[in-house]
């Protein structure tokens, strides 16, 4: 199809959906054009299956009260769908070769493409500074080289606008976002995930939905981050501590795991255990976010972390 008579995303009698930027005819055609070559280092792996952008648009359930940050737009496939929902979209992307090309693609009045590294971003400021004081989502494709760095920074410094965040990640990474506690899946970053959001995978993507083929399979997960967190602890940087600890040694017991390493004792970790009703024995990875955060006030409470005097 001719860039200019794109036609909106469709359902066709065959069920087809059109969206020309996910067209390999149009990918090859912009690559020659550009004299474009695909980047592996910056994870450049186009969707090239129509449905898949109209999927994850259609998940991150967004509409034009929202504006939506999308983190690395590629040639544009997904934005124009994010174009067609969303009151305005701002576009990262990080390699400059792809700016001209996103200026051709999509002539959209409510979109606005920066160059940028996204991890560089100062994201209150630019967040305020580009969509004031309206909902936004985050809706992107992530490069996998950097997908964990982006989704916690996203999570961790989440300014007051951002309501959910709804990415394409490796499968594994999905699984490991998502992970329920005690399953096999769940790791620190599980846990961490769960303290900030409500986390889901949407659905699962095959690796001939892009080119080039990537050699893993995808998932879309959806982060819809929490207005309170889900425990109360009075020290949650230490909790986010000894869930790292607990987790760097998964095998070992917690009391080993976290004993052999931190600023608590292996008695008083074992006594505070049994004091919640947990054996001793028991792993990091069979532990829940609230038992992590019971556990912290527990050991801030021992003797060697006496609570402040009050003064008379
Ligand atoms: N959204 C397009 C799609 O779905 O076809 C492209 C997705 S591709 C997996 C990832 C995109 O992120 C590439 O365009 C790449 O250049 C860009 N990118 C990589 N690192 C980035 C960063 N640190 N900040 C912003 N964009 C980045």
């Amino acid at each position: 199809m001719a860039m200019d008579d794109r036609q909106p995303p469709v359902d066709g009698p065959d069920g087809a959906v059109h969206n020309p930027l996910c067209e390999r005819e149009t990918i090859n055609a912009l690559r020659r054009k550009h004299l474009f070559a695909f980047n592996k280092g910056l994870g450049q792996n186009f969707l090239c299956n129509p449905r898949i952008p109209r999927d994850i648009v259609r998940g991150a359930g967004i509409d034009e009260q929202f504006g939506v940050l999308e983190i690395g737009p590629g040639i544009g496939c997904l934005t124009y769908e994010l174009a067609k929902q969303a009151g305005q979209v701002v576009a990262v992307e990080i390699d400059a070769r792809l700016i001209p090309i996103l200026r051709e693609t999509l002539p959209f009045d409510n979109v606005q493409i920066v160059q940028a590294d996204f991890m560089e971003v100062a994201l209150h400021q630019a967040l305020f500074q580009w969509f004031g004081a309206r909902p936004v989502a985050v809706v992107a494709n992530l490069p996998y080289y950097i997908t964990t760095p982006i989704v916690m920074r996203l999570l961790e410094q989440a300014p007051m606008q951002l309501r959910s965040v709804t990415v394409m990640v490796q499968r594994e990474v999905a699984e490991r976002l998502c992970a329920p506690p005690g399953s096999d899946a769940c790791g620190a970053i599980s846990l961490t995930v769960d303290y900030y959001s409500k986390a889901r995978i949407l659905f699962k993507v095959p690796a001939d939905s892009f080119v080039p083929m990537p050699k893993v399979d995808s998932a879309v997960v959806r982060f819809d981050l929490r207005e309170h967190p889900p425990v109360d602890c009075r020290d949650v940087a230490e909790m986010f501590n000894l869930i790292k600890l607990g987790f760097g040694q998964r095998r070992k017991t917690l009391v080993n795991a976290v004993g052999n390493q931190g600023r608590f004792a292996k008695s008083r970790i074992a006594e505070s255990l049994e004091q919640m009703g947990l054996s001793r024995e028991i792993r990091a990875e069979r532990m829940t976010l609230s038992q992590f955060a019971r556990l912290t006030d527990l050991l801030l409470e021992a003797p060697e972390h006496p609570a402040p005097e009050r003064q008379p």
